[in-house]
This record gives structure tokens, sequence and C-alpha cells, in this order.
């Protein structure tokens, strides 16, 4: 079966990368395009009316783990899985056409992060908000957690936001997701087997009416020998593919202080990796699956060699 899937994924592949062709396009809509032109929209500042009540009272839990009982040492965190919005925030007031675009959710990466889980046999926790509501990857007191504008998009339920309202984010979404995090990685570390973190993003082609031409991107900060051992085995086994490193952004920025791979990777010192795919390749189910067998591929190697784990000195979390 994995031999059939293996094979289709690398059709795939050649299919899209032996020709220049597989360089996104531009925006087609014509409102995409606008979009990109116009200069960061003002957002209003007059304060939000503060929220009554429970934020998630009869809704979905912040997040659900899949496969928990997964033997192996790793786990698979999908910050950025969906693009639901409690019906509290009246869908932040945007149109549902602009939450299911990029600036709502990561398109492709929850039906990759559990592809990924089930063949690594790992658990996998899965976010079930999206980011314009709380964004599980930013630190909590920076700008980006709950943005204002996002790709020049406003976020009008988002402008001028109480601290009280922002605590309820927080309280009900942020916290109990990487809680939850926490615990099952000090499971793991308490059964003596420092989980592989795999982060698992996708990116949009096209922003801030830049283009991305990377088909899948790998990014670190500390863990550089990991990241390049994927990248390696990603250009050997692919030598069409345009492979970022590090892009489209970097780790180390202020930016991305307190988000979720410093908090439960780089802060307490275990070992990860953090793919990006390209969201235009894996925007149905068939193709995120031919994509994550390719980053499964590339990884395996990572989660064969013990020195992957060796001589780490692990810290405990700090949520
Ligand atoms: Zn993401």
């Amino acid at each position: 079966m994995m031999k059939t899937k293996k094979t289709a994924a690398k059709k795939t592949v050649a299919k899209k990368t032996g020709q220049k062709k597989a360089a996104p396009k531009k925006p087609a809509s014509k409102n995409a395009a606008a979009q990109q032109k116009k200069p960061a929209a003002k957002v209003k500042t007059t304060p939000a009316a503060p929220m009554r009540g429970k934020l998630l009272a009869a809704e979905p839990a912040p997040y659900r783990v899949e496969n928990r009982n997964g033997k192996a040492a790793g786990l698979v965190i999908c910050d950025h899985a969906s693009f639901r919005v409690p019906r509290k925030l009246k869908d932040l007031g945007l149109k549902k056409t602009f939450l299911k675009r990029h600036i709502g959710w990561d398109i492709g990466a929850e039906e990759a992060a559990l592809h990924i889980s089930s063949v690594f046999d790992m658990p996998a926790v899965v976010a079930q908000y999206s980011r314009l509501v709380v964004d599980l990857n930013r630190a909590p007191d920076y700008c980006e957690c709950m943005p204002e504008v996002s790709d020049n998009i406003k976020i009008p339920a988002n402008a001028g936001l109480s601290k009280k309202d922002k605590e309820k984010r927080l309280n009900e979404i942020y916290w109990p997701y990487h809680k939850a995090v926490t615990r099952l990685i000090d499971r793991q570390v308490a059964a003596k087997k420092p989980p592989l973190l795999l982060f698992v993003h996708s990116f949009t082609p096209h922003m801030d009416g830049e283009l991305r031409p990377w088909h899948i991107s790998v990014l670190w900060k500390k863990e550089e020998k990991i990241a390049k051992k994927v990248v390696q085995t990603l250009r050997a086994a692919h030598p069409g593919l345009l492979i970022g490193e590090n892009n489209p952004y970097a780790l180390s920025g202020e930016r991305f202080a307190g988000s979720s791979v410093w908090r439960h990777a780089e802060d307490r010192n275990l070992p990860y990796v953090l793919v990006e795919f390209r969201q235009d390749l894996v925007d149905t189910q068939e193709k995120a699956i031919e994509w994550a067998e390719i980053f499964i591929d590339a990884v395996r190697p990572v989660l064969r060699d013990p020195e992957t784990f060796a001589d780490r000195k692990i810290k405990s979390g700090k949520n």
C-alpha cells in the first residue's frame, strides 16, 4: 500500500517539478490582486464591547488529540489546522470566504499531519480554531497573536480588543492547547522516550504581492543538523524540487519568540522538524497525503538515528 502511495507521490512530484510551470500563478481573482496592491488597511481603534459568558460554551474543544497512544517517540503538532470561529465571535466580522483563505488557516496541513501521525504511529495534536481567533504559533502578547490585519485584510472583531476579551481567547483556547502539547511531551519524556516533534504547516504561494516558489520548506533555529539532514534527503530523492531552507520566513526573529516551536521544542531542548507545504500543492486530501509521504521519507533517517535523541538535557515545559 505504501509503495503505491509512494509511487503516486513521486509521479506527482515529477509532474509538478519537471517544469518551471510548478511555480505558483499570480492570483487570478481581481479581488485578490486588488487586496495585494492595497497598503495595510487602517483599523478602527474603538474598543470592541466586552463579550459576556464563555467563548466556547457548547462549542468543540480547542484541540483534539488523534492516535493518542501512538507508540513512536514523537508528536505531530498542527497549530493552524482549522478556520473555525466560535459562534459568539460571529466570523470575526469577516465573510466566510475570507476565513477559508490562507489568512484563516493552513490549507492542507491537517490532512498532512494526520497522515504523518498515522504512518509514524505518533499522537497528533490538532488545533480546532482559526489562527485569526488566537494564533497558537505566536507569543500571547505579540501583536500577531490576535491580528488586527492579516495579508492586508482587516479583521473587524480583532480591532481594539479589550484585555478581558484577549484573556478569554487565551484562557479558553491558547493555554489549554499548549498545556495539552506539554502533557503529551511530558508523558513521553517520563517514559524515557523523548519525542521528535513534527510541526506541520502550509504557506500561501503569494503574500503581500510576493511569490513564494518553494514546493516544500524546512525551518529551524537551533536544530540545524536535523533540518539539514531532512533537506539533503529531500534533495537526493527529488532533485527537481525547490526546497526552502528557512523560507518563506526564519524562526530566529522576534516574531517567533514564544511561538509554539520555541515553547515546546527550542526552549525544552527537544529535537524537531518544522515543515511548510505550499498550499496549492496540498489543497485536497489526496495531494496532502502525497506530500506528507514525501516528507515522511525524508524524516525517517532522522527518526532512526540515535544521535537525534542523544545528549539532550530536556527542560521542563513552562505552561
Ligand atoms: Zn502555519
